[in-house]
Parts: structure tokens; C-alpha cells; sequence
């Protein structure tokens, strides 16, 4: 079939029968819901932008599986190049969306298990890593969007997986069959889900040969009998249930989508699995995957970033004070910021190294220095545009009150600032601040920063493994003139 347009991939999106809830009940059309549409044009933006011939380079690739040009979130990255060419494809999602995109999560997936699967077979002469050939293959083959799925909802998070009272709170094999597996559970906090057409499952910690159940991936289509999604909310997201393309609700043609995804003995063919209780190679997964993703977000939200810094400067351009050093020195620090995280996202990217299976991972340690800092800086980039736009971006009344014919005067009257700027384009930027920093791409812009790839310890943890402080007391020593070998 080849590379789809984004037409193609939302009319792709009405064939699924993917059962999903939001508010309590059965979304039968979730393509054209309100809600979530939003979140369906983001991802139609990673197939409308691989159409353009300007993107070309940095939106596509050739598969080192069929030689053919696919999709580059479909990609097995074949060298350092292409992944600085994600990176840079991710800021550019970032900045035509100003939303989270949603379709990296399965290019990661796909990494992580490319390599893994090659892995494992070395050990122990399984065949994981062919199959799950194929079935990139195939997925290249239809162009389709994956769901790279590793959160397990985790029950009490002092426990391993196999301690929990209830068993199902990680995603595990119940039975064993000739033709496949059966598998129960559910995945927490997915992002696009509902949008995607199959499902990509990793184990999500590391675990002991007691847990071996647990430690499973494979794939199934999202509308496979016995899944089911329930949709997340996100702050302010009814807004997008009033009038459509109303200016409340700051940017209404794109959002992202987070799901919980439940595994009701869900069957899974054997040509379909690609770890089954390897449970030593649940980690590495982990590890890969969470790798991959840390470096995205050096890109993702970098776009987000300066789709926020735009509008911080264009509401100080409209209410008049543009020219003040302050506002300026504030504008800059955001920059500097931003570009701070790019910075990251490209060294551990350039930094990258060829797998065993022959795909390139990331520097791990710089890629989970990236990460860290986007548990940081995004935050603070949020806190100065909220800064530079002032409170009104909280106090404003409803587009609706504008268009009154009671109170519409007043409200055009009392809330003008430059009088050279439209009073609605003042009122259109302040939401669009107040979106990114408070509304539905806040789940992307802060929470995702802090959470998403591992929350910030889970960072600490691999730089406090890979810093190599004790090469660096040799190299303090050697300086200072000390015996390395005397303690
Ligand atoms: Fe992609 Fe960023 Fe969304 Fe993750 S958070 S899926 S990297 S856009
Ligand atoms: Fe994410």
C-alpha cells in the first residue's frame, strides 16, 4: 500500500472497532468526537507533513527491511543521521501541532524491540527476532500508527509483579496455547491509543524469574476482541465540546490523547510474540525503549517550546510593552532553555551507537541527562510566558461574552491593549498561553515532561549508573598527583 495521506489515515481510523469509553460511555464514532478529534489531526500531521516534498528528508526514510521509502516513524534507525533526523522531525511536530503527536511512541517501541529480539534469540536460539521482522514489515508495508505500550497500572508500587494481591494490576500471560497466548491486564496512561491501529506491549520494570508471566511483549490490532480504552480527561477539555473552532479553547485543531488500555484475556498469536517469560530481558526492554523516548522528548517538546515562546512574545507585542528589557531578558532565558533541550536531544543522538541487531540506539546517559532536564525547563519556559502574558490569560470572559450584544462592547472596550492589535487576536494568543501552560496540551507540555519516559528519579537512577564518577576520581587524582591505587 505505501505511505497513507493523512485522509487516508483518518478514513483508516473509521474502519476499527476499537472499543473505547469516554464520560461514561461506548464512543461508537471516536474519529469525529469533539474531544478527540484534536488528538486524531495530530496524528494525521505526521502522515500530511511525509507528503511534502520540503519535509521529505527529515519526514521519511528507506527501510533497511524492503529498500522502499516509508514513513519515518516507522523507521528502524540505520544510523546517527537518522536519529538527529527524528529529533528534528519531532520539533517540527511540535511546532505545527503545539500538541504531543502521539505516533513516537511506537517508533521507539520499535527500536527497543528490534534489538531486544535479537538479543534474546543469540541467547537462546528463539526465533523473536525474525517474526518481529515481519511484522515491521508489515507495519512499514501499511503505514500504520503503533502504540508503543510499557505502563503497567502498577498497584502498590513497593511490590514486584507477581506480589501483588491482585494479579492482573501488570499485564500477564494466563495460559499458554499451541496456536498463541492469552494475556490479562491492562496499560495505563497510553498515549494514542485510541488513534493507533495496533498495540505494541512491553514489560514495564525489570523482573525475576517469579515474575517470568509478566514478562511478555507482543502485538495485536487495537480492535482485537477484548480490549477496551478508557479515554483520560484532560483540564479544560469540554470547552472543545462548545461551538466548534470556538476561540476558548485555545488551539482546537490539535490536542494529544492519553487512554487506559484493559487486556481482557486478549488472544495473541505465537507469530505475534516477541518475549515470553525471557523475564532477564524485561529490563533491557525497559531500558531500550525508555532510552529512545527520553531522547524524543529533546524534540517533541523543544516544538511545543517554541510554539509557546512565540505567543509568550506575541501577547508582549500586543499589549504594548515588547520593548521592555525585561520582557526581552525573559523571552531570551526561554530561548536559551529551549534550545538547551535541543541540545541534548542532538548530542545523544549524535552520540549514538550501532546494536548488536544492527539499528542504532541512543547515548544512554545523555539521552536520560535530556530527559531530566525536560522534568525541569519546560516548567520554567511555562512559568515566564504565563509571566509575560499576564492574568488576564485566567480572568478573560468567554469568546461568547465578546459576541454579546449586552456586554460584547464593554468586554472589546476594557480588555484592548495596543490599540493597533485587534482586542480578539489578544484574547486568541492569551488562550493559546493558556492551553499550552493550563489546558489540554498541558497533560503534554508540563505533566508528560515530568512523567512521560520515566519520572525524573527513574533518570537519576541511570545517570547515578552510567556517570562514571570513579573514572573521574582517577582523573582528579592523576592531576592532584595522587596514587590512584592507594584508597
Ligand atoms: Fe511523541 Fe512527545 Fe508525544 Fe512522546 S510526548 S508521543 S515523544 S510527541
Ligand atoms: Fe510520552
Amino acid at each position: 500500500m505505501g505511505m497513507m495521506t493523512a485522509k487516508e489515515y483518518v478514513e483508516s481510523l473509521r474502519k476499527m472497532k476499537t472499543v473505547v469509553y469516554l464520560f461514561g460511555e461506548r464512543v461508537e464514532n471516536f474519529v469525529d468526537h469533539p474531544i478527540i478529534r484534536p488528538s486524531v489531526n495530530s496524528v494525521a500531521m505526521t502522515y500530511a507533513l511525509a507528503q511534502n516534498p520540503e519535509y521529505e528528508e527529515l519526514m521519511t526514510a528507506v527501510s533497511n527491511l524492503t529498500g522502499k521509502r516509508i514513513n519515518r516513524f516507522c523507521h528502524l534507525h540505520q544510523n546517527t543521521e537518522d536519529l538527529v533526523k527524528k529529533i528534528k522531525m519531532q520539533r517540527l511536530l511540535g511546532q505545527k501541532t503545539g500538541a504531543c503527536f502521539q505516533r513516537c511512541v511506537g517508533m521507539d517501541a520499535f527500536n527497543a524491540v528490534y534489538s531486544t529480539t535479537f538479543d534474546i534469540d543469540q541467547k537462546y536460539g528463539t526465533g523473536y527476532h525474525q517474526r518481529f521482522r515481519k511484522y515491521m514489515e508489515y507495519i512499514q508495508e501499511n503505514d500504520y500508527t503503533v502504540d508503543g505500550a510499557m505502563t503497567d497500572p502498577k498497584g502498590n508500587r513497593g511490590l514486584s509483579p507477581s506480589r501483588q494481591k491482585d494479579p492482573d494490576l501488570y499485564l500477564h500471560i494466563v495460559e499458554k496455547r499451541k496456536d498463541g497466548i492469552i494475556v490479562t491486564g491492562a496499560k495505563a496512561h497510553q498515549t494514542g491509543a485510541v488513534n493507533s491501529h495496533e498495540q505494541l506491549i512491553m514489560p514495564t520494570v525489570a523482573m525475576k524469574e517469579e515474575d517470568k508471566a509478566y514478562a511478555v511483549a507482543f502485538a495485536v490490532p487495537s480492535d482485537v476482541p477484548g480490549i477496551t480504552m478508557i479515554y483520560g480527561r484532560q483540564s479544560c477539555d469540554t470547552r472543545k465540546l462548545e461551538e466548534p473552532g470556538c476561540m476558548d479553547c485555545g488551539n482546537c485543531r490539535f490536542g494529544g490523547q492519553e487512554a487506559l488500555v484493559v487486556f481482557d484475556r486478549v488472544f495473541v498469536p505465537w507469530e505475534r510474540v516477541f518475549l515470553c517469560e525471557e523475564y532477564e530481558f524485561a529490563g533491557v526492554l525497559v531500558e531500550r525503549f525508555a532510552g529512545y523516548h527520553r531522547q524524543s522528548y529533546g524534540g517533541c517538546k523543544v516544538g511545543v517550546g517554541d510554539v509557546l515562546i512565540g505567543a509568550a512574545a506575541t501577547a508582549a507585542d500586543y499589549n504594548g510593552v515588547a520593548k521592555a528589557s525585561h520582557i526581552k531578558d525573559k523571552l531570551i532565558e526561554m530561548v536559551h532553555l529551549n534550545e538547551t533541550l535541543y541540545c541534548c536531544g542532538l548530542a545523544c543522538s549524535s552520540e549514538g551507537k550501532k546494536t548488536a541487531a544492527g539499528n542504532y540506539q541512543i547515548d544512554t546517559l545523555l539521552a536520560n541527562v535530556c530527559k531530566q532536564n525536560v522534568t525541569r525547563f519546560p516548567y520554567e519556559i511555562a512559568r515566564l510566558a504565563e509571566d509575560i502574558a499576564g492574568g488576564l490569560m485566567v480572568t478573560m470572559p468567554s469568546e461568547k461574552d465578546f459576541a454579546s450584544p449586552e456586554v460584547g462592547e464593554l468586554c472589546r472596550k476594557y480588555f484592548k491593549g495596543d490599540d493597533n492589535v485587534d482586542v480578539m487576536d489578544r484574547m486568541r494568543i492569551l488562550r493559546l498561553i493558556e492551553n499550552l501552560t493550563l489546558g489540554t496540551a498541558a497533560v503534554g507540555y508540563r505533566t508528560e515532561s515530568m512523567h512521560g519516559a520515566g519520572s525524573p528519579q527513574a533518570q537519576r537512577i541511570m545517570i547515578g549508573r552510567q556517570g562514571g564518577i570513579e573514572d573521574k576520581k582517577i582523573l582528579a587524582k592523576n592531576l592532584a598527583g595522587i596514587n590512584s591505587n592507594k584508597k
